[in-house]
């Protein structure tokens, strides 16, 4: 099965309690794609940079099974720039700098070879962006997920609301719940957020896991508990990209492999910390993979007798 991704590809500039970066490779488009490569491909990747942007980098996609036909390059403009700090907990941060430059007028283009696409996975772009891609394929994919933030959420609320009502799965943080819902039981915010559209919604608590509702359903899977933690940059991509591209592996979207494909963004986020930027992303192996789930498994899993 095939997935379309739709995001940011861009510079980062980070810093943690444990150090600092100057402009590195980031980006959610950039995340999610490496990360859901491991699972399906070719990663059909749509967005835009700037002429600054390293070829090497697009290059280096492409041998990975990213297609970027959908990457356009605006050689006379500079690339999206985002600057965050991270606070002590890791799990706050603030935004330091956002510079949209190539991506505030990007006009996503759907090249031929992409419609078709089962799989479609709205990374964290202006909500008005992501709906045009969706309105863009000719044939509506058999599983739209979304992410978004605080950000947005701020300055394009309408838009926000509108690109909701047609998507089938939610992707956001505990904060990110209640911010949209106004509520605090995240349980309460579930119920406000699908009654918006989504079906299925997935909130994400940091360190402690994540929740996936579905009409009256609940599941609850843990995160590993990391012993380090250097950068959580792009773990919230690197989850959705763990979760779409294991049902696009797949092809099933029942409740019970939505289940399974939590645990799988869990395993891709929690390398996704372990270095900067998507440096640890880049040398993992399938193996790798498969020993973590196997770790969160053990993690989690009890036998009772009767
Ligand atoms: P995450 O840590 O999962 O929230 O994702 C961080 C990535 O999102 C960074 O690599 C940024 O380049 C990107 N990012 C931050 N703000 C925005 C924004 N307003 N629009 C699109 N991408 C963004």
């Amino acid at each position: 099965m095939s997935l379309l991704v739709v995001g940011s590809v861009a510079f980062d500039a980070i810093e943690t309690p444990f150090g600092k970066t100057d402009k590195i490779i980031g980006g959610a488009g950039t995340y999610i794609a490496y990360a859901s490569s491991f699972f399906v491909q070719p990663v059909n990747l749509v967005s835009v940079v700037g002429g600054d942007f390293p070829k090497e980098t697009i290059a280096e996609m492409n041998r990975r099974g990213i297609n970027t036909e959908g990457l356009q390059i605006k050689e006379n403009e500079k690339s999206f720039f985002w600057s965050g700090k991270y606070h002590m907990d890791l799990n706050t941060r603030d935004t330091l700098v956002t510079e949209l430059n190539v991506l505030e007028n990007f006009d996503p283009i759907i090249p031929d070879s992409y419609q078709g696409s089962d799989f479609l996975m709205l990374g964290n772009l202006a909500p008005a962006v992501q709906h045009t891609v969706l309105k863009r394929m000719k044939q509506r994919p058999k599983f739209v997920a979304l992410d978004t933030m605080n950000f947005w959420m701020d300055i394009a609320w309408n838009d926000l609301m509108e690109v909701l009502k047609e998507v089938d799965l939610l992707v956001l943080n505990d904060e990110e719940a209640r911010q949209l819902s106004k509520e605090h039981s995240l349980v309460k915010a579930y119920k406000k957020i699908s009654a918006m559209g989504p079906k299925y919604v997935i909130i994400k608590k940091g360190e402690h896991g994540a929740l996936l509702f579905h009409q009256d359903q609940v599941f609850s899977a843990p995160a590993l508990p990391l012993e380090e933690v250097f950068d959580p940059t792009g773990a919230g991509d690197t989850f959705a990209a763990g979760l779409m591209g294991y049902l696009a592996s797949t092809n099933d979207i029942s409740f019970d492999n939505l289940k399974r494909a939590v645990y799988f963004g869990s395993a891709m986020a929690s390398f996704c910390v372990e270095k900067f930027g998507t440096e640890r992303l880049r040398e993992l192996t399938q193996t790798d993979i498969q020993e973590r789930i196997a770790q969160f498994l053990e993690l989690s899993t009890v036998k009772i007798p009767s």
